[in-house]
């Protein structure tokens, strides 16, 4: 189980210093490293356009 970003980000950067484990990474679209990713979500709320979601 990890949190995961659709292809609705549009790379605002916002949920990016809300993880606690530095799990999101940048780029054209951002990612989440499901080893890393504790599923605390804390980066849902962050994003502007609902990108975030819990497999
Ligand atoms: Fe980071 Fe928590 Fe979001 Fe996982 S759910 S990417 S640990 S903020
Ligand atoms: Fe992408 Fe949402 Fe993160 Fe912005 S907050 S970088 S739109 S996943």
């Amino acid at each position: 189980m990890a949190h995961v970003i659709s292809e609705d980000c549009i790379a605002c950067g916002a949920c990016l210093p809300t993880c606690p484990v530095e799990a999101i990474s940048e780029g054209d679209i951002y990612s989440i490293d499901a080893d890393v990713c504790t599923d605390c979500g804390a980066c849902v709320e962050s994003c502007p356009v609902d990108a975030i979601a819990q497999l």
